[in-house]
């Protein structure tokens, strides 16, 4: 089968990936569509040493599942931490933090930039049928922006900036907005600034003061202004991965007594129900589409400066 592989040196297209089987457990989907996202261009510049096939935002259907054959033909979506479901993060249901998860297209799985997807079973969703491809494929990342309401379960009425007008800045506008928060999104890039303006997010220059400050800069200094952006006991979270070291002055959070709040993945129910429900609208963020084929092209897009979603076309 095609899948596109990174081999530690370059990404290329393997035209000779071996069919995958089902061990137990598992199953084997039909990749539909799949989104790249910043941490797949990361990853292509040696981000955690990955080797293989990336790829963790992809929608699918199911063409072989042994030990759940009723979910063979449904097309699904699939949580990426592959957890142990045995230690002590796991039992009090923290298995996006078990210590051996495997995640796909991340660390030690390969992902979806491929025809077939292996994958345990137990991650799967089914996708509403009223819910396209081209939306089903941002689930992942919008379930990284419902984390932040698992983290700061009350925002209703609370003055919100966030910082960053990429995809998931403007991903965590929505998810913040309908969750009933004052919200303003701070970035530089006129386009993506008007997607977020299409969108009804408020864009504009951020005053201090907010009671919750979501840096989604992907910058080194982004979390040094969300902390200056948070008012006295404020909630900063942070969203920002960056791979180089940077230094940061720690005084102003602890003199304003400011909460840091790292965040990363988060559960697929909430998203897919957004997208039902029509609370959060995904198609404006994406910019282009190319089939599996042109992938080198494809990330050669999603490496482009102002870009926001580039999704690959795999199979129908
Ligand atoms: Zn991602
Ligand atoms: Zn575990």
């Amino acid at each position: 089968v095609l899948a596109l592989s990174f081999d530690g040196d370059a990404l290329r297209l393997a035209r000779d990936q071996p069919e995958p089987t089902a061990g137990p457990g598992e199953a084997v989907v039909a990749v539909l569509r799949a989104g790249i996202c910043s941490t797949d261009v990361e990853i292509t510049r040696g981000y955690l040493g990955f080797r293989g096939t990336p790829g963790h935002e992809w929608v699918g259907r199911v063409i072989a599942a042994p030990d759940a054959p009723a979910l063979v033909g449904t097309r699904v979506v699939g949580e990426i931490n592959y957890a142990c479901g045995r230690c002590t993060m796991c039992t009090a249901g923290m298995d996006r933090h078990c210590p051996t998860r495997r995640v796909c297209g991340i660390v030690g799985a390969d992902g979806a930039f491929a025809e077939r997807l292996c994958i345990p079973a137990a991650q799967l969703h089914r996708v509403p049928d009223d819910v396209p491809d081209r939306a089903a494929v941002f689930v992942e990342p919008l379930a990284a922006a419902f984390a932040v309401l698992e983290q700061v379960p009350d925002v209703a009425g609370r003055r919100a900036i966030i910082l960053g007008d990429g995809k998931l800045g403007i991903l965590v506008a929505q998810v913040l907005r309908a969750a009933g928060a004052d919200v303003l999104l701070s970035g530089r890039h006129a386009r993506k600034l008007d997607v977020a303006r299409s969108l009804g997010v408020t864009v504009g220059t951020p005053l201090a003061g907010a009671d919750l400050v979501v840096d989604a800069s992907g910058s080194p200094d982004g979390l040094a202004t969300a902390v200056a952006l948070a008012r006295p006991r404020g909630i900063v979270v942070m969203k920002t991965t960056v791979a180089a070291e940077h230094r940061l002055d720690l005084a102003p959070a602890v003199v304003n007594e400011v909460s840091l709040v790292g965040s990363r993945c988060g559960r697929f129910a909430p998203a897919i129900a957004a997208l039902a429900a029509g609370r959060v609208a995904v198609e404006p963020l994406i910019d282009a589409e190319y089939p599996l084929a042109d992938g080198l092209a494809a990330f050669e897009r999603a490496r482009t400066r102002g870009v926001l979603k580039v999704l690959l076309a795999v199979s129908r």
